[in-house]
């Protein structure tokens, strides 16, 4: 068959300014990579908390390569689970203050399993219009109705609420912490329409891991509602530097996840160096809150000498911050700019966002230093001046 078609998408893509260029990296990441052996500021990953070459998750990780190897061999509800999975979903329940935790292999993963499994062909989905794809793909799995409501709005949300059968099974479902805008889903006011409603609530709180609540705890401990959200889905591979995702929640339905989940009944499990580098991480966030105020005092600081300069930096209240640039062509040759400086900053463009809302978008993390932070702000001077941004 001839794949011609696709040459044709793929030019396209490239004339469009929509094409992805994966690069290459040739270092550990951290708050500095090397890319063509090029050493650059890194503000590209999610690895908020520095933890992603932490020494103490590499050495776990050896240790329990040693001792238990790797491959988890199986499904586990087949083959059996190791005591390292159980032991971190026992950390991350403890950690969450929630009454059951299960893993997955991913987030991704986590939103496919748990929405299917809840909901289904004739109940109705009600999600915030600028949900993350996985949200996208679980509704669609699910084969239950989805009614999009305005972003962040609880008033639009329980406008849709009331409308709807009273009689039909329901689920609000949003993201804590959007990750192309840094806003932050009003969770309690969410909360409060869901349960008006007699709606179940999930939220995915991917990007406020690690960095939302008491020693990142996350949103549900942000705006303490601790057994009222059904069920919290979550990532590993972002805040906690490894990867692997998460759902927390009431036991009921964590149970009802080991039975009906498919990427749990039908997909392997997290490896063991990852389970146990996630162990770690867990333990690092219980003993301490400073790599989360570091990560928050780091994003104040460069969020403020951006306003400053000039730059539109959306409605960003947390460590994710959008530099706005509206046109793909301009994000793309504000990100080659910044690379060329010596800075990697990736342009977001069509789909990830809409339309004419294209930006750089810049993760900021606890392993930055001041230094490495002025020389950041000094590069996107020149550019945003360069470029007639700013
Ligand atoms: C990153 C992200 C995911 C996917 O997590 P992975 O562990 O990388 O698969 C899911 N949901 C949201 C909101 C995310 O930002």
């Amino acid at each position: 068959m001839s794949l011609n078609w696709l040459e044709d998408q793929v030019k396209s893509l490239k004339e469009q300014n929509l094409y992805n260029n994966i690069l290459t990296i040739e270092s550990p990441i951290g708050p500095e990579i090397v890319i063509n052996s090029k050493k650059l500021l890194n503000f590209c990953s999610n690895n908020y908390l520095g933890l992603a070459n932490n020494p103490k998750l590499k050495a776990a990780a050896i240790s329990a390569i040693k001792k238990y190897g790797i491959g988890p061999a199986a499904v586990r509800t087949i083959a059996g689970t190791t005591v390292l999975h159980k032991k971190l979903e026992e950390a991350l329940a403890k950690f969450k203050k929630a009454e059951a935790v299960i893993t997955f292999q991913s987030g991704f993963a986590a939103n496919t399993a748990v929405i299917p499994a809840l909901i289904g062909e004739g109940d109705l989905i009600f999600s915030d219009e600028l949900n993350h794809a996985s949200i996208i793909d679980g509704c669609r799995l699910s084969k239950a109705e989805v009614i999009r409501y305005a972003h962040i709005n609880p008033a639009d949300l329980e406008a849709k609420l009331k409308s709807a059968d009273k009689k039909v099974k329901k689920m609000v479902i949003t993201d804590g912490v959007f990750s192309m805008d840094g806003d932050i889903a009003p969770l309690d006011e969410i909360y409060k329409v869901s349960s008006k409603y007699g709606a179940m609530l999930m939220v995915d709180d991917a990007h406020g891991e690690g960095v939302l609540g008491e020693s990142g705890r996350g949103i549900v401990d942000h705006f303490k509602l601790h057994g009222k959200v059904d069920v919290e889905v979550g990532t590993m591979s972002k805040a906690f530097g490894v990867v692997g995702g998460v759902a927390a929640g009431k036991k009921e339905i964590i149970e009802w996840l080991t039975q009906r989940a498919r990427p749990f009944l039908f997909s392997s499990a997290m490896t063991i160096p990852d389970v146990a580098a996630c162990i770690a991480s867990v333990k690092i966030l219980e003993r301490s809150g400073s790599l989360v105020k570091k990560l928050w005092t780091n994003a104040d600081y460069l969020r403020a000498g951006l306003k400053k300069m000039g730059f539109d930096t959306g409605t960003s209240i947390t460590p994710i911050i959008p530099l706005m640039l509206g046109e793909s062509k301009l994000a793309q040759d504000f990100s080659h700019e910044l690379f060329a400086e010596g800075l990697f900053a990736k342009a977001i463009v069509y789909p990830t966002v809409a339309q004419g809302k294209a930006r750089i978008r810049i993760m900021n993390s606890a392993g930055h230093s001041k230094v490495q932070l002025d020389k950041a702000l000094k590069i996107f001077e020149k550019v945003g001046k360069k470029l007639k941004v700013i």
